[in-house]
């Protein structure tokens, strides 16, 4: 799953490629993947698109003159790349988006599942779109977070991952921040103490930093990631095995001597169901 820093390191990829010619063409899409009608597609031909941004996870790509703006929102499964004129594309993409001159940027979504979205939105539907989104991830410092976490008491790998709270933060950046900060997935935010949420807010900083620069020089998830995905390897800091633990249809990694001190944590669901 694309989180802030494999996004930011698309948007970066693709910020001066998608200015370089107009849209020829934008479309077909999936019939799943197109979330909006209204504009068409057809909107974008001839279009010169401004560059790309981002939100949290989505990419943003505006029309030069900012009257329209294309959304994509990668979701778990979906690949943006732009193809050079000539390179050979996918046959059925889930969205196509077609320069003069040849270049294309592609969409597309592995496994059946239609998860991914595109939206063409004027300005205040994707205002309206955007705003419950909470402030992007790393750009918060520990006053403004320790605000953000006390304002409800939830389990932090939860709260990490809430959009409406943080912007950016998914499953696997939840599992490495959260062991730089060396703080329990199951500590509550509403009990954190000070220099625990300082700790927390320079490893946000800190790993997604980390993140972005491997992920622009190409680095894959094995390169990338120390906690997530990593059960029964040595931990990179004390050499414990990592563990994980199911919660909330999500998997948590984690390291039980420099995150919980020692406490290897249990299924919350299983554990509710056997009560
Ligand atoms: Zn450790």
């Amino acid at each position: 799953m694309p989180e802030l820093p494999e996004v930011e390191a698309i948007r970066r990829a693709l910020d001066a490629p998608v200015r370089a010619f107009p849209v020829e063409r934008a479309g077909p899409a999936h019939v799943a993947t197109l979330k909006t009608f209204d504009p068409p597609l057809s909107a974008l031909d001839g279009e010169r698109l401004a560059g790309a941004g981002r939100r949290g996870k989505r990419l943003l790509f505006p029309v030069a003159d900012r009257e329209l703006v294309l959304v994509v929102h990668l979701m778990s499964a979906g690949r943006i790349r732009y193809l050079a004129p000539g390179a050979k594309g996918p046959k059925t993409p889930a969205f196509r988006l077609r320069f003069e001159g040849g270049a294309e940027l592609v969409l597309t979504e592995a496994g059946s599942k239609k998860r991914a979205g595109v939206w063409l939105l004027r300005p205040d539907a994707l205002a309206a779109e955007l705003a419950h989104l909470g402030p992007e991830a790393d750009e918060l410092d520990a006053a403004r977070l320790g605000e953000i976490l006390r304002s409800d008491s939830r389990r932090l790998h939860a709260a990490l991952r809430d959009q409406r709270l943080l912007a950016g933060i998914g499953r696997a950046w939840a599992n490495e921040i959260l062991h730089a900060a060396q703080l329990s997935p199951y500590a509550l935010t509403g009990q954190l103490a000070d220099d625990e949420v300082a700790r927390l807010a320079a490893a946000m900083r800190a790993e997604l930093a980390r993140g972005l620069e491997l992920r622009e020089r190409g680095a894959g998830n094995p390169q990338t990631y120390r906690i997530h995905d990593r059960l029964g390897q040595p931990c990179h800091v004390c050499a414990t095995p990592i563990a994980r633990v199911d919660f909330e249809e999500h998997t948590i990694y984690y390291c039980p001597r420099c995150q919980t001190g020692g406490r290897v944590l249990k299924d919350r669901r299983l554990s509710r169901l056997l009560r």
